[in-house]
């Protein structure tokens, strides 16, 4: 019988998850399968911890050797995220013959050459579904279900924490910190929420999202990436009367100059489905030759839908070793098809897109002649203006919506403008 032993490296929140399914499901599972994975030994670094999960306490190990060794665990599933020990264990694993499930966007973003190289050269599989999307099923479709497509555009709502307080803040005009600490106290922001409102998150599966969707490998620290932390009660306000929803956007492009990849929070017209996005939810729209535009849309995290991802990236790799797939040579069409070194992105300032400009000048006669000298000498049209009622210094907030403009073009016009100005981009229509 072959062995389809299961080593978990972590039982937190997703692993609880995937324990508790693994046994809540395990006569499905052996419907489906003929023989359901057994869990044969569970790391965690604290034995004593109360869980949110029953387990037998024999499983419980602090050595990962006792999980490595064991011939019979023939998938690793690590959930314990953060880059290092999970990537020491994830090139251990292969080595030892085990194939790799993990739910981890980090090591995979920022080591994921390394690993997915290691698993080329053993013929071990590293799957990570859950890493992306939580629960949506959504790099598994863009490999299997757009497998003969060729994927030209993503863009969506990949960090639950930013969308729950943009929608906060678009719901009850509360400003950002109000809104991040509502996010905090009903447990969608860290405390250390940083990775979150940075966009540094979005941008770990953004590069997830590149990998898979166009086959390239691209170091997450070189995507363009703005936080939505500058973003105002203010500012949202002014877009609902533009006819806008700010959401903070993942957006990958490719054409026959290269690849782009961006992350920041845009503008959206009211009536686009990712508008309508609301709470911690997520929500991709791909954009495919063949297929044309297909939408994914669920939970983006949490204990139960990122376990139904892991769970489903176990059944696969058992699926395909009681198949045989791993004892005959050739590619087993898990790890995606990689340049070995990162590829150069396309510069931002190349990105041509309307943007919203922000900007609070004295209500003197010439001051918006000045400015809207600066931008046209630059090639940049404004499509629209507001500005508010002066307020008490005299001085009044102006909005402008610009035409379609390169950034850099944008960029350079508001270096001469030399007016602190927020700068917010449209969707591309
Ligand atoms: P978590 O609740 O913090 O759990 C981490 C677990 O890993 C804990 O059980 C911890 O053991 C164990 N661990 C950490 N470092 C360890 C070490 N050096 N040696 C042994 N055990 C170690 O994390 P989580 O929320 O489940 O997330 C796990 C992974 O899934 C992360 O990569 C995360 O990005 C990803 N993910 C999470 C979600 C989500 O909704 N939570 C969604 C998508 C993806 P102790 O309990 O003994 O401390």
């Amino acid at each position: 019988m072959t062995a389809l032993g299961v080593g978990i490296l972590g039982l937190g929140n997703v692993g609880a998850g995937t324990v508790r399914l693994l046994g809540e499901r395990r006569e499905r599972i052996e419907a489906r399968l003929g023989v359901a994975p057994t869990i044969r030994r569970i790391l965690v670094r604290d034995r004593e911890r109360e869980r949110a999960v029953e387990v037998a306490p024999e499983l419980l190990t602090t050595d990962i050797d006792e999980v490595l060794g064991d011939p019979e665990i023939a998938i690793v599933v690590e959930l314990m995220g953060g880059v290092e020990p999970a990537r020491s264990y994830i090139l251990a694993a292969l080595r030892a013959g085990k194939h790799v499930v993990t739910a981890n966007k980090a090591v995979l973003a920022e080591r994921g050459a390394e690993i997915f190289a290691e698993a080329a050269r053993v013929g071990r599989a590293v799957v990570f579904e859950g890493s992306v999307a939580g629960g949506i099923p959504l790099l598994r479709s863009l490999r299997e279900g757009l497998a003969s497509d060729r994927i030209t555009g993503l863009c969506g709502i990949v960090n639950g924490t930013s969308n729950y307080i943009l929608d906060a803040m678009t719901r009850t005009g509360a400003g950002f910190a109000d809104a991040l600490a509502g996010a905090q106290a009903a447990g969608y922001a860290e405390a250390d929420p940083s990775l979150d409102v940075g966009g540094g998150d979005a941008a770990h599966k953004l590069a997830l999202l590149a990998l898979v969707a166009f086959g390239v490998q691209v170091d997450p620290g070189t995507i363009a990436t703005e936080g939505i932390s500058h973003v105002t009660a203010f500012d949202i306000r002014a877009a609902a009367e533009l006819g806008f929803v700010i959401k903070s956007l993942a957006i990958g492009q490719r054409d026959e100059h290269g690849v782009g990849l961006r992350v920041h929070p845009t503008l959206v017209p009211r009536d686009h489905v990712l508008a309508g996005v609301q709470g911690a939810f997520n929500a991709v729209l791909v954009q495919s030759d063949a297929l044309g535009p297909s939408l994914y849309y669920g939970r983006g995290a949490g204990m139960m839908p990122t376990a139904v991802a892991v769970v489903s990236d176990i059944l696969e790799v058992a699926r395909d070793i009681l198949a045989g797939l791993y004892s005959r040579p050739g590619p087993s069409g898990h790890v995606p098809s990689t340049t070995s070194k990162p590829v150069s992105l396309r510069p931002l300032a190349e990105v041509v897109c309307a943007h919203y400009l922000r900007f609070r000048a004295p209500h003197v006669p010439g001051v918006l002649g000045r400015v809207a000298a600066c931008l046209g000498r630059h090639g940049v049209s404004i499509r629209r203006m507001a500005q508010e009622t002066p307020s008490a210094d005299g001085s009044a907030a102006m909005v402008m919506l610009t035409e379609p403009v390169a950034d850099g073009s944008l960029a350079a016009a508001l270096v001469e403008a030399a007016l602190p100005v927020t700068r917010l981009r449209l969707l591309a229509e």
